[in-house]
């Protein structure tokens, strides 16, 4: 059988949990042959996605200008780009990495000759849902570990990137082996569907209250969840730093996809002076990337869709505009916006931003810094500006974070040997390089005692 269910508006839009459980049953009836296990289907696969991003890059880079105005070079670097390296490692290490670990034997109490390790095992078929805002990038990495892992993978594309999510249906199954590999496309409708069934492991990319109904419905299954959510990321920059630096790595890493990136900058926390030059050293960043008119930059983006225009458009008046604020609803346009002077209670602090709008809020010092971070959900990533040793100390042990980043905000994603994940709110579990194999793997304890002796 090589069809590979694709679902949507215009194409199946009565996809219901009848058609899940038998897209689910063929792709476990394939699982069951033992096909997807051998190290040679999954590298073979692993190039075969490869193959997939390289030869497509214009046809990736359309789409993704037309769901997001994406930029050429943000599109290699950050979609393309990001996900080769992730597989890039795993056909370079995963021989190495699925070779069973030996554990120590206490020999007091086993035969001689016993032996015992941890193998990893595929876990069977596997959902990944994937969300918009990186829509290649977030939907081909956990596939492409999925696979690694050695499992069967039903992919869900995000209906906010309307045509990125076209082309993956479209790619997949042309490049992958439709046996194992199944791409549906949708909405709510579908996603509830999928989530009806009993997976080995469900993959959720996205907001905190989906995820929850995500865990809910995983939960009637008994089935594992990864949950890679967002929430607000802090940004504390000490009076030490260079702030001409520190502006441009902010500018760069917060207004990148129009600040639609779940790791992004989310708000600056420092001095009152500090605060003061800051907002002229990000005035003069922004500029540099994107000229004075950024709605004319090519580099520049746009939201993905009004209802996002809107709650983020009701966030401007938080604060003193210190540069940005214009608008344009038709062309979903908000400029690189920077807030100073303000509250901690101001609309904009009560939500994770999700666009182009950074506020600068001042505290005293560090003790203020720490205990403001430690009042709020733990932040998917916690950014740091500062070459004192004692503070970034002290921010390491005192406050807990999915990621922890000296001085380069994002980047900590580009490093494949990192677990990429939350904790507690801003998400459940990790992947990227070895951290996907675990995740998508059972680590198996095998002792093996002899019969003799
Ligand atoms: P989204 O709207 O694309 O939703 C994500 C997925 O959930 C989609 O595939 C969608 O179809 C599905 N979905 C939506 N409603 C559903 C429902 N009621 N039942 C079942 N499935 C449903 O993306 P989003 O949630 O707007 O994404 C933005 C959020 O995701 C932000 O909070 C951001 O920080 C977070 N995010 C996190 C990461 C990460 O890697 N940690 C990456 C990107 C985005």
């Amino acid at each position: 059988m090589t069809t590979t269910a694709t679902t949507g508006p215009g194409t199946h839009p009565d996809f219901t949990a009848e058609h899940a459980a038998a897209l689910v049953g063929r792709l476990r009836s394939t699982f069951r042959t033992g096909r997807t296990k051998p190290l040679d289907w999954r590298l073979q696969q692993l190039t075969r996605l490869r193959a997939l991003l390289t030869e497509n890059g214009d046809a990736i880079a359309a789409a993704l200008h037309t769901d997001l105005r994406k930029s050429r070079a943000e599109t290699d670097s950050m979609e393309i780009g990001s996900t080769l390296t992730e597989i890039d490692d795993y056909l370079e290490h995963l021989e190495e990495w699925l070779t069973p670990r030996p554990a120590a034997v206490p020999a007091h109490r086993f035969p001689e000759g016993t032996e015992a390790r941890t193998q990893f095992d595929p876990l069977g078929v596997v959902l990944v849902i994937s969300a918009w805002n990186y829509p290649v990038n977030l939907l081909l990495t956990p596939v492409a570990g999925a696979l690694a892992a050695g499992n069967a993978v039903v992919a869900k594309p995000s209906e906010l990137s309307p045509a990125t999510s076209a082309l993956m249906a479209r790619l997949l199954p042309a490049y992958l082996d439709t046996d194992a590999v199944a791409v549906v496309e949708g909405a709510v409708v579908e996603t509830t569907a999928l989530l009806a069934q009993d997976f080995d492991h469900v993959f959720y990319t996205g907001n905190g209250a989906v995820g929850r109904i995500v865990m809910r419905a995983a939960a009637e299954h008994l089935t594992p969840v990864t949950l890679e959510l967002g929430g607000k990321s802090p940004v504390f920059v000490d009076r030490d730093a260079d702030l001409a630096v520190v502006a441009a790595r902010l500018a760069h890493t917060k207004f990148a996809n129009a600040g639609q990136t779940c790791v992004a900058p989310d708000y600056v926390l420092t001095d009152p002076v500090t605060a003061d030059a800051l907002e002229a050293a990000l005035i003069t960043a922004i500029r540099n990337l994107f000229g004075t008119d950024p709605a004319a930059s090519d580099a520049y983006g746009r939201i993905v869709n009004e209802r996002h225009f809107d709650r983020v458009v009701a966030l401007l008046d938080s604060g003193r505009t210190v540069t940005g604020g214009q608008h344009d609803r038709a062309a979903k346009y908000i400029a690189p916006t920077v807030l100073a002077d303000v509250l901690p209670d101001a609309p904009v602090m009560r939500e994770e931003i999700f666009g182009p709008v950074l506020p600068i809020v001042t505290v005293p010092g560090l003790d203020e810094a720490i205990g403001f971070i430690n009042d709020r959900d733990k932040p998917l990533a916690l950014y740091v500006f500062t070459e004192n040793g004692t503070t970034r100390r002290r921010l390491a042990a005192e406050t807990s974070s999915g990621a922890l980043n000296f001085g380069l905000p994002i980047s900590h994603l580009a490093v494949p040997g990192l677990p990429f994940g939350g904790v507690g709110p801003s998400g459940t579990g990790s992947y990227h390089g070895h951290y996907s194999l675990v995740t998508f793997s059972h680590r198996r304890a095998v002792l093996d005692v002899p019969l003799a002796g």
